[in-house]
């Protein structure tokens, strides 16, 4: 059986008039959420970069702002990542139990701190390598590092990203995270990719919500998005026989 996102993306203007290619559809939403959202950010709080190391790590099936309620805790005790890294790992997960999945988290955060110290001098390492080769950071924590921190560019392919791209049409019923920072890496603007995503996340939580009849009535989007054109035909009444 298709899944929903396969059968959306047959549907939509991209197809229907054949004339918006996805860099043109891709450079139209970029336009659009800019304007709705004129002012986006990082969600998780953070003062350094480590933090964020940190922070985005404990983010992992997990709400930013519960995440944002528990680090200052953590940050109070563990001033710095030596500090950290020399932590008792049990007391670490002590700390960061109510951000799920604590004995991994606190592993990964002791471990990425110790290296961040021995191999870094302490300092957040500024390439997609360097991040990659530290405990517990995949590419969407190293993304949003290098976007955030240190103004590269970026694509951070959260739950959001992959839901509203895989709706709008910018990718075709793709879920693999990286696959789908590859597709947007080639029709999104470089200088645009990090903020695209902050935006996805006001998106996602606003209006694009993860439920299957997320509110495209009031989207900005809704006449060039493959999802919302799918729902509109099959909404319609059939004809009487
Ligand atoms: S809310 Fe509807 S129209 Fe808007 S992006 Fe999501 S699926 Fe498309």
């Amino acid at each position: 059986m298709k899944s929903m996102y396969a059968e959306a993306s047959l549907y939509g203007p991209l197809r229907k008039n054949g004339w918006m290619t996805k860099k043109d559809l891709a450079l139209e939403v970029i336009r659009r959420l800019k304007k709705e959202y004129p002012r986006t950010e990082c969600t998780l709080d953070y003062d350094d970069a480590w933090k964020l190391l940190v922070s985005v790590r404990l983010a992992a099936q997990c709400t930013d702002e519960r995440v944002n309620r528990i680090v200052p805790g953590l940050f109070a005790r563990f001033p710095d990542p030596k500090a950290l890294g020399d932590a008792d790992v049990n007391v670490i997960e002590e700390i960061v139990r109510p951000c799920g999945l604590g004995p991994s988290k606190a592993r990964d955060i002791k471990a990425c701190m110790q290296e961040l110290v021995t191999r870094f001098d302490g300092k957040v390492p500024d390439t997609m390598e360097e991040l990659l080769s530290l405990p517990g950071v995949g590419r969407k924590s190293a993304n949003l590092i290098l976007g955030d921190v240190f103004g590269q560019p970026a694509v951070v392919t959260d739950t959001h990203c992959i839901r509203l791209s895989n709706r709008i049409g910018l990718v075709k019923d793709e879920k693999d995270p990286a696959k789908v920072e590859a597709a947007l890496r080639k029709i999104v603007p470089p200088e645009e990719g990090n903020d695209l995503c902050h935006r996805f996340v006001d998106h996602g939580r606003a209006v694009c919500t993860a439920r299957t009849d997320p509110f495209c009535d009031k989207c900005v989007l809704k006449d060039i998005c493959a999802y919302a054109g799918k729902r509109k035909t099959a909404a319609k009444p059939s004809k009487k026989a």
